[in-house]
């Protein structure tokens, strides 16, 4: 029976000479991959109380608005700076070359919600650290981060879980 990893191709030197892209279009395009990534992604959470997924740019919006349908919450997007129409807090965050910012809606989360942040892949962690520190200046309890793919090598889960977090991800 097909894992989760047989979905994903990996594409080399993209979007720089010497990065292994990991390519989730195919998994989310196959029927079957896309059914058995959001199922597994949220089967640590089903039956607990989750107010809130908070999907990171672009490809969390994906999975994380498939979570948060099965899971009967609600979704709220941390996108790129400049993207949300309303009044927005912001958190900067390093990446490989240079800085980036992410932003969310300052009235997306209340104080006390139960909160499970998605995305599509850990490396780093810089991305989810920063919607991590979003959710919680509106006072979000982070229930866990649930990602289809941790690149363990690069760090991310170590760091989350420095931070505190529950890590889930379905394959390295
Ligand atoms: P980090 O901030 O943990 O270093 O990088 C993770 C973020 O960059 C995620 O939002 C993820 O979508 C994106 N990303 C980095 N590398 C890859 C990759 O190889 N494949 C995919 N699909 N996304 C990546």
């Amino acid at each position: 029976m097909a894992q989760v990893q047989d979905y994903i191709r990996t594409i080399p030197d993209f979007p720089h000479a010497g990065i292994m892209f990991r390519d989730v279009t195919t998994l989310f395009a196959d029927p079957r991959g896309f059914r058995i990534a959001v199922d597994q992604l949220l089967q640590p959470y089903a039956g607990r109380r989750i107010d809130v997924v908070v999907g990171l740019e672009a490809r969390g919006f994906i999975l994380g608005g498939a979570v948060a349908h099965q899971l009967s919450a609600g979704f709220v997007p941390v996108r790129k700076k400049g993207k949300l129409p309303a009044a927005t807090i912001s958190e900067d965050y390093t990446l490989e070359y240079g800085q980036a910012t992410v932003e969310v809606h300052d009235d997306a989360i209340a104080p006390g919600q139960s909160v499970l942040i998605v995305d599509d892949l850990l490396a780093t962690g810089g991305t989810a650290e920063a919607g991590i520190k979003l959710v919680e200046r509106l006072g979000g309890d982070i229930v866990g981060c649930a990602f289809v793919v941790d690149l363990p090598d690069l760090g991310g889960r170590a760091r989350l879980e420095g931070l505190g977090m529950k890590v889930h991800a379905l394959c390295a």
